[in-house]
């Protein structure tokens, strides 16, 4: 489903160059759950951005559902990022003027589907997170678990082929960060696809394969390990980590 080869991120501030990502080659199947972890700068939201197609490599070749995205150009990669990718942030990124179905009908509103059928799918996709009761609460009437059920919604609605999500449960409470895992892992046993970055070892052990960044590298893939041997790897990471200060 997703197939990235020496993927690699270089930004540009000035004259300086950072280079976050170097030669990141993975290979996603259909229907596989990974979990992201590394290091804070290890370079998991510059490659989320990159998948997301939010963000465009500086080198490398990425496939997603067959299809080579990394020569598209920006009107064609817009309208595959909004009809293939399903994306979640840490900060549910909602539009707070907008009900909660009119934010999960953006989505639909920009892949031209009639207004009738848009609100439909969209009540739907609300009510399969369990917010059938709030369809028109504004984001600041929502609670920031409620908040991010929606934002899930919104990335479900278009019916992507991925699910990507950087820190999800990154400004919740652990309950509220449970109840989205929860959903995660119903949409994992449905099918989906889903990639799902977070630096807490109880959010991966929800995932089937981890994947550890570190200084821009992917430098483990394995299938999930327990969350302490998760925090030691992390741990050995930090303290392994190559500083560029
Ligand atoms: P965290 O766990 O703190 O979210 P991360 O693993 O997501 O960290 P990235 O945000 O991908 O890390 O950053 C990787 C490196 O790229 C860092 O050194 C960061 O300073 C740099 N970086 C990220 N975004 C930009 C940008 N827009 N311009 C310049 N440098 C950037
Ligand atoms: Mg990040």
């Amino acid at each position: 489903m997703i197939k990235v080869v020496d993927l690699g991120k270089t930004y540009i501030n000035g004259s300086l160059g950072v280079e976050a990502l170097k030669g990141v080659t993975l290979h996603v199947e259909q229907g596989q759950f990974v979990a992201v972890m590394g290091p804070s700068g290890s370079g998991k939201s510059t490659f989320m951005n990159l998948l997301g197609l939010l963000d465009r490599a500086t080198c490398g070749a990425y496939q997603l559902a067959g299809q080579e995205v990394s020569t598209l150009d920006d009107n064609q990669l817009a309208i595959v990022r909004n009809l293939r990718i399903g994306f979640v942030f840490q900060t549910f990124n909602l539009l707070p003027r907008l009900s909660a179905l009119k934010n999960v009908e953006l989505p639909m509103l920009y892949a031209g589907i009639k207004p009738s059928e848009r609100r439909q799918r969209a009540a739907k996709a609300l009510e399969r997170v369990g917010l059938g009761n709030r369809l028109e609460h504004r984001p600041n009437e929502l609670s920031g678990g409620q908040n991010q059920r929606v934002a899930i919604a919104r990335a479900l609605v278009n019916k992507p082929a991925v699910l990507l999500a950087d820190e999800p449960t990154g400004a919740l409470d652990t309950r509220s960060g449970e109840e989205i895992m929860a959903i995660f892992q119903e949409l994992h046993r449905e099918g989906a696809t889903i990639v799902l970055v977070t630096h807490e070892p109880d959010i991966a052990r929800h995932a089937e394969r981890q994947i550890f960044f570190r200084d821009g590298q992917l430098v483990r893939d394995e299938a999930t390990v327990n969350p302490i041997d998760a925090r030691d790897i992390l741990n050995s990471l930090t303290e392994g980590r190559v500083t560029h200060e």
